[in-house]
């Protein structure tokens, strides 16, 4: 018998829960403390092959991951970076971030037969932390420079992605964001201790450096309107996200220290970025010490409860209404929480906010999951008389997000929506109602992920460059400097 077949056998005789927490310890291990060469070659050679990439299908960029994990395995370092980067433009925040989980190490056959999902996502960022140590990732050098212009709307992942790929073809690309920091939710949303913001300002000086020009604190209805960029642009992309938190409607939701998920988070990430933030130093958004409650089961309660955790919280609760098995984000980082001592209340609403100015307490309600509404989501019911009090003295809303008014906000009441708000476009052409108008991200599907930004950013790319190319004269080439 092999050696690697003996492993199989001793994973086999071990339990589930024994499986599954030495799966969380080594893929927490690998993204966050890292590889050698040797140890991500052992790690891709545990690949079978197996002839039927479900992998491959599931990940949003249908990355050729068995190739790459292949050449991982054989020590060609470089061409596993080449292969894995020709589909992806941020392989190594995917690496980090992607809820692996649900896409490629989900559907991987060697975890489906119970053996363990070979850690793609980690491997993933390896080669391309390798790949910026060794000097692999070449500067974006266009062929040629044309004498047309893009301007994208919103420097997260969709327009991070759609910037490089347009750029790689010699466009003239301008970002527009409100921000002062470029990167989206990358910057402001994800939590530090899972995306570190050097990886994200690194990506952001390469599209500097490769001629991409990013415009910061330009607000789209503030600075200019829509009408404005798109008369300086032969195209425009809006890749704005999505940023309207849903609220509660519940007696005492107005009290001191109730606060949304993306307030709490930004004030956060501003801190572990060394700025002032005067809402954090005065201790307001600062979990240290607190009773916390975060309200919401996705992966932005996930961030805030684990933020909270790093900050110092003397007792967090999550509270969600449904239960864990129909909680919408990745299982991993619910684990995670758990593991890090967060408790969990499931199947619990809140009813009401206690406290006199400031809030002391969610009164919630426990909750019987009924029939299936349209959806087939089954239709959480309060039972009656199941009161109960959680202390709280911070108390952390996250519900989702939903889309701004951008008709209104960009001042173009003529641009298309969904009954949701989100934009709508052409799936073929990804155009909007408007000529030469496209979108991307979140703003287009609701909230999503990141690496369905980045698919999205770049099929826009294609789609902005058939249209310039067949509505315009043919490009001239500029004349280099
Ligand atoms: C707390 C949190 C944690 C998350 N964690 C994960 C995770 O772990 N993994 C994962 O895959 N996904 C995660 N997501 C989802 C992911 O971040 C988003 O799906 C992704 O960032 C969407 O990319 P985008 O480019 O469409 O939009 P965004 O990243 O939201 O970027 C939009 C940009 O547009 C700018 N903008 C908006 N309006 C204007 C305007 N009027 N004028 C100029 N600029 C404007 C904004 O400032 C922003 O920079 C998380 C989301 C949140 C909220
Ligand atoms: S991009 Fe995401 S889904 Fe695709 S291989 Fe990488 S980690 Fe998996």
């Amino acid at each position: 018998m092999t050696e690697r077949m003996l492993k199989f056998v001793d994973v086999a005789q071990r339990t589930p829960e024994i499986r599954a927490a030495e799966r969380r310890r080594r893929d927490f291990d690998e993204i966050y403390r890292g590889f050698d060469d040797a140890a991500a070659a052992e790690q891709s050679s545990r690949c079978s092959q197996c002839g039927i990439p479900f992998c491959q299908v599931h990940c949003p960029v249908n990355n050729n991951i068995p190739d790459w994990l292949m050449l991982t395995a054989q020590g060609r370092l470089e061409e596993a970076y080449e292969v894995s980067s020709a589909t992806n433009n941020m392989p190594e925040i995917c690496g980090r971030i992607c809820p692996q989980d649900r896409l490629c190490e989900g559907n991987c056959v060697i975890e489906q037969s119970g053996h363990g999902t070979v850690t793609i996502g980690s491997i993933e960022k390896y080669i391309t932390e390798t790949a910026w140590e060794r000097g692999w990732v070449k500067p974006i050098r266009p062929p040629v420079e044309l004498d047309r212009s893009v301007g994208i709307i919103g420097a997260g992942p969709a327009g991070m992605a759609t910037a490089e790929q347009l750029r790689r073809k010699g466009y003239q690309v301008r970002v527009y964001d409100r921000h002062d920091r470029m990167g989206g939710l990358l910057v402001y949303g994800i939590p530090c201790f899972k995306l570190e913001k050097e990886v994200v300002q690194r990506r952001i000086e390469h599209l500097e450096r490769g001629g991409v020009v990013f415009h910061r604190n330009f607000e789209i209805g503030r600075d200019a309107s829509l009408r404005d960029i798109r008369d300086r642009h032969e195209a425009v992309l809006i890749a704005t996200g999505v940023y309207k938190a849903r609220d509660i409607q519940a007696p005492g939701v107005g009290l001191d220290n109730i606060v949304p998920a993306l307030d709490y988070l930004i004030a956060s990430n501003r801190k572990g970025l060394g700025d002032r933030v005067p809402a954090f130093d005065d201790g307001g958004l600062d979990a240290m010490g607190k009773r916390v409650v975060v309200i919401g089961g996705g992966d932005t309660a996930m961030d805030c409860v684990r933020t909270a955790v790093r900050q110092g919280a003397k007792s967090i609760t999550c509270l969600y209404r449904r239960d864990r098995e129909n909680m919408p984000g990745s299982r991993r980082e619910v684990q995670y929480a758990a593991d890090e001592g967060v408790k969990f209340q499931f199947l619990a609403a809140p009813e009401a906010f206690v406290g006199d100015d400031a809030v002391t307490g969610v009164r919630a309600i426990r909750i019987h999951l009924g029939v299936p509404d349209a959806s087939g989501r089954q239709t959480p019911e309060p039972i009656e008389g199941s009161h109960f009090t959680v202390e709280a003295d911070l108390v952390i809303k996250a519900l989702g997000f939903e889309p701004d008014d951008l008709p209104t906000l960009f001042g173009a009441s003529e641009l298309g929506v969904t009954r949701w708000g989100t934009i709508r476009i052409d799936y073929q052409t990804k155009m909007t109602n408007l000529d030469g108008v496209f979108a991307a991200g979140d703003i287009v599907r609701g909230a999503s992920l990141v690496v369905w930004a980045i698919r999205d950013g770049r099929d826009a790319a294609e789609a902005i460059h058939e249209h310039v190319s067949a509505n315009f004269e043919p490009a001239t080439a500029l004349a280099a400097e």
